[in-house]
């Protein structure tokens, strides 16, 4: 885990979802390999050719950009897929309920920090719909006051507007919020940009650890 900053006074915490609420490197990397065999298909090139094609632009990219990541749905982007596409294929092909399953630790840091009078916002690449059934199967549904997805301002993450959509509403200025994800190109970066708290983790371990920094400094 990596606190970057963290704001005197902490209103509400924006959560990343896939490698952050659960951590699962198999079904992690089973999203990413769906979606690009669906791309090499719509391109009618092999699986191995999108995925040389998608490693070359994302050298280009990253040369261009002082070495930083960008997310799957925007390199889509640059192959052609809108953003209304890519929620189509997720939706279609991702299955959260048959790899992930309920996580009682992450329940009971979630209510221990809501208890403490924090919000909880989702913010995640995925459409709304998978982030529902992602919850649904860690059994923390109910623990989220917003969701934002792919879907909610149609701009996938590192572009800011899903970071301020979560803030408005929630209710909040950007500067009582705190980004809490596992890639900092894409979760931590802008959110500090915009005057956010971040905090970088390792996956759904460091998060448990979260409440107990988070409830001390209130
Ligand atoms: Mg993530």
């Amino acid at each position: 885990m990596n606190i970057y900053s963290l704001p005197s006074k902490i209103s509400v915490l924006l959560f990343d979802m896939d490698g952050t609420l659960y951590t699962n490197p198999f079904y992690a990397q089973l999203q990413i390999d769906l979606a690009i065999k669906r791309l090499a298909h719509v391109r009618g090139i092999s699986l191995e050719e999108m995925r040389g094609e998608i490693a070359d632009y994302r050298r280009r990219w990253a040369d261009a950009h002082n070495g930083r990541k960008t997310s799957l749905g925007n390199v889509f982007l640059a192959f052609g897929i809108s953003i209304e596409e890519s929620v189509r294929w997720r939706e279609e092909l991702y299955m959260p309920s048959a790899y992930l399953s309920p996580d009682p630790a992450l329940r009971e840091t979630l209510e221990r920090l809501k208890t403490s009078g924090l919000k909880h916002a989702l913010v995640t690449n995925n459409p709304v719909s998978i982030a529902h059934k992602t919850l649904a199967a860690l059994d923390v549904e109910g623990m989220f006051d917003v969701c934002v997805g792919l879907d909610t301002c149609y701009a996938s993450k590192p572009n800011e507007s899903p970071f301020r959509k979560a803030a408005e509403l929630s209710g909040a200025q950007c500067a009582e919020c705190i980004s809490i994800g596992d890639r900092f190109d894409v979760d931590i970066d802008v959110p500090l940009k915009l005057g956010m708290g971040g905090v970088l983790v390792d996956g759904v371990e460091d998060v448990y650890g979260i409440a107990g920094f988070l409830t001390g400094s209130q």
